[in-house]
């Protein structure tokens, strides 16, 4: 039988690797639903390539144009993400939610319901809504898969282990396309550069997370609500090449490192797969020059001043998590526009993250995900009223 699939956020990076996997293996799966934010064509294509029946727009503007000139009868063109069950009348096998941003936190609880399986790529819902996807995930019984590679891998060395037994788990990050630049170059660094990553293909917003690192910050926090562990059990180490993913280190004295390919299809293609013996990965051989030279680095603070923040997280969740992220993505948005220079985006955080009107907040949890959505207008009503650093 064919896993049916719902890809959430199907034209964006993430989603776009998962329809190729699909779409080279479709004797084993069937999709059941693609989404998109305005990528009308893009959509469109894919549900003509493998004749999926529903699709859904989520921009009003974007669906209404394409209702009025589609003419094709065998596609349902939907606009409400908040209406998903209406769509998905029977459980499908798996949901990849890759929506960028909190815009992904309600349609992800919404299919926990809807779904056997889910894989979450979309990190912002893990950061501020953990607690809330935690418990859907209990209440269905749904199984639940991390996509993002490090969490990916370090799920996988985690398996069938006790986590009392880890002593330190150390998350890789590649260190950016500036790595090995000087600081006093990059306030004039213009968003095409610090848009190449040097080892990974990725959306604008997560390309330039990390480049400033900020993107490793998250990722801490994200692995600290999923493997539920203490924050001091984390660390991020610096590995420019991006072949090792995680290292866990147990108390036994034993460390696991986890290897494969820069490719987010590895581990889309082995959630897609989970527990299938029919899975073979077509990679090449071993990378023993990349791991004959691997260079292990601390992160350096003078470069990356975000790293300043993890001693700002805490084990226990408020809205801290959603008011980072907020200020975060507001600043990366004003640097694409072209509106703050790169350096700014930092220096701005740090700054911000610190005003008595955010910090108030530190201490209160949100209880549902209005609540975090009320937090996203506070801090964007805030922001829009100040001035900005130009560096
Ligand atoms: P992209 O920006 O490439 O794609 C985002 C997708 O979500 C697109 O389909 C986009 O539609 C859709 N979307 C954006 N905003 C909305 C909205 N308001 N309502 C409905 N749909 C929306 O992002 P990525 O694929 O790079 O990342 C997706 C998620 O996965 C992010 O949370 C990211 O942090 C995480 N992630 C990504 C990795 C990567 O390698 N790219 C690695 C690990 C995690 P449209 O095409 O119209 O814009
Ligand atoms: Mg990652």
């Amino acid at each position: 039988m064919k896993k049916k699939i719902v890809i959430l956020g199907s034209t964006g990076s993430i989603g776009k690797t998962t329809f190729n996997i699909i779409k080279k293996n479709q004797k084993d799966f069937k999709i059941v639903l693609l989404t998109t934010n305005k990528n009308v064509n893009l959509i469109l294509n894919q549900a003509n390539q493998l004749k999926v029946k529903n699709i859904l727009i989520s921009s009003k503007p974007h669906y209404l144009k394409l209702k009025k000139c589609l003419n094709n009868k065998k596609i349902r063109v939907h606009n409400n993400l908040d209406n998903l069950q209406s769509i998905i009348k029977n459980k499908v096998d798996y949901t990849m939610c890759a929506i960028s941003g909190l815009s992904g936190l309600k349609p992800t609880i919404d299919s926990i319901k809807l779904s056997k399986t889910i894989a979450i790529a979309n990190k912002e819902s893990i950061i501020c809504g953990w607690q809330f996807i935690n418990e859907a995930l209990k209440k269905n019984k749904t199984n639940f898969i991390p996509i993002d590679s490090e969490h990916f891998s370090i799920w996988t060395l985690l398996k069938n282990q006790n986590t009392a037994n880890v002593k330190k788990i150390y998350l890789t990050a590649s260190g950016g396309p500036f790595l090995n630049k000087k600081k006093s170059i990059l306030a004039n660094i213009k968003p095409k550069y610090a848009l190449k990553h040097p080892n990974w293909k990725m959306g604008k917003k997560i390309s330039i997370d990390s480049a400033t690192l900020m993107n490793k910050i998250f990722e801490v926090i994200e692995a600290k609500k999923i493997f539920n562990l203490d924050i001091s059990k984390f660390k991020i180490i610096i590995h420019p090449k991006s072949y090792i993913h995680a290292i866990v280190h147990f108390n036994n004295g034993i460390v696991k490192f986890l290897a494969h390919d820069t490719s987010m299809s590895v581990p889309i293609a082995n959630s897609l797969y989970l527990e299938s013996d029919k899975f073979n990965y077509k990679s090449g051989d071993i990378k023993f020059e990349l791991l004959n030279g691997i260079n292990f680095l601390n992160p350096d603070i003078n470069k990356f001043p975000v790293i300043k923040l993890l001693k700002r997280v805490k084990n226990q969740s408020s809205y801290f998590e959603t008011i980072l992220i907020s200020i975060n993505d507001y600043l990366v948005q004003k640097y694409l526009k072209g509106e703050i220079n790169y350096l700014s985006i930092n220096d701005n955080l740090l700054k911000l993250i610190k005003t008595p009107y955010f910090t108030r907040y530190y201490k209160l949890k949100p209880k549902n995900i209005i609540d975090i959505k009320i937090m996203i207008r506070k801090v964007i009503t805030y922001l829009n009223k100040n001035k900005f650093n130009e560096n």
